[in-house]
C-alpha cells in the first residue's frame, strides 16, 4: 500500500471561507440557544448516517414522551418531506427543512425554522439532521444535547471511522441491535469504541423499529 495522502492545514480549498462560515454559524447557534432557553424549550440534535434510524428514534421518543412534554421536530433533508410526514403522524408539529444540495443543517436554517413555531407552547424540540456523520459535527445548531445514532447494519467501524461526531455527543444510540448477530457486529466493541473517543457519552442499545430500549434513551437524555 502507498502512503496516505494527507490534507495539510491551509492546503484544502476554501479553508478560509470555511473558517468564516463556521464562525458565523457559531454566532447564530448561540442566538438560537438563547431564544430557546428564554422560552424554556430544550432542543436535542439527532445525527447519524442515512438509514441509521434517526427518524424511527424520534418517532419512538415522541410516542414515549407524549403527555409528559409538548414536542415538535425539525427534519432536515435535501428535497423530500418523507421523514417529516412520518414524525407528524404522531401528532406533533414538524417543520421540514430542505437543504437543497447541502449535506447538513446549519444554525441559519434552524433560526428560520424556529420562526415557524410557537415556542411558548413547547418543551422539547427534536432536530433531525441530514443523514451524514461528517459535517454536522462542525455546525452547532443551538441545541442543549446531541444524540448520534449508529446501527449495526453500517458495519463494525462506524465509531472509529468518524471520531469527530462522537466527541460532542451526549448520547449515542446503537440501533438495530436485533440484527447484530446476522451482521456479525459486536455491539460491546462498538460501545467500547465510542467510549474511547468520548468517555462522557452515554451509550444505549436499541431497536428503533420495535421501540425496545427507548426508556434507556429517555433516561440517558435526562427526560
Ligand atoms: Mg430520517
Ligand atoms: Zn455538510
Amino acid at each position: 500500500m502507498k502512503e496516505v495522502v494527507k490534507a495539510e492545514e491551509g492546503e484544502v480549498f476554501d479553508i478560509e471561507l470555511e473558517a468564516d462560515i463556521l464562525e458565523a454559524n457559531e454566532k447564530l447557534a448561540t442566538e438560537n440557544k438563547e431564544l430557546l432557553r428564554k422560552h424554556g424549550v430544550q432542543a436535542i440534535d439527532i445525527m447519524g448516517s442515512i438509514g441509521s434510524g434517526k427518524t424511527s428514534l424520534i418517532e419512538k421518543l415522541v410516542q414515549e414522551l407524549k403527555g409528559k412534554y409538548r414536542m415538535a421536530a425539525f427534519k432536515g433533508d435535501l428535497t423530500t418531506t418523507i421523514d417529516a410526514e412520518l414524525i407528524a403522524r404522531h401528532g406533533v408539529e414538524v417543520v421540514p427543512i430542505n437543504t437543497g444540495k447541502e449535506c447538513h443543517l446549519d444554525a441559519n436554517l434552524v433560526r428560520k425554522a424556529l420562526q415557524r413555531l410557537d415556542l411558548n407552547s413547547l418543551d422539547l424540540l427534536f432536530i433531525e439532521n441530514v443523514g451524514n456523520l461528517i459535517c454536522p459535527a462542525e455546525f452547532s445548531l443551538g441545541s442543549e444535547k446531541r444524540v448520534v445514532v449508529i446501527s449495526v447494519t453500517e458495519g463494525p467501524y462506524m465509531a472509529v471511522k468518524h471520531p469527530f461526531i462522537f466527541m460532542d455527543a451526549d448520547v449515542v444510540v446503537i440501533n438495530k441491535v436485533d440484527l447484530a448477530r446476522a451482521m456479525e457486529v459486536d455491539v460491546r466493541k462498538l460501545e467500547t469504541d465510542v467510549k474511547k473517543i468520548n468517555p462522557n457519552a452515554k451509550v444505549t442499545v436499541m431497536n428503533c423499529r420495535s421501540g425496545e430500549g427507548v426508556r434507556e434513551v429517555v433516561k440517558a437524555l435526562g427526560l
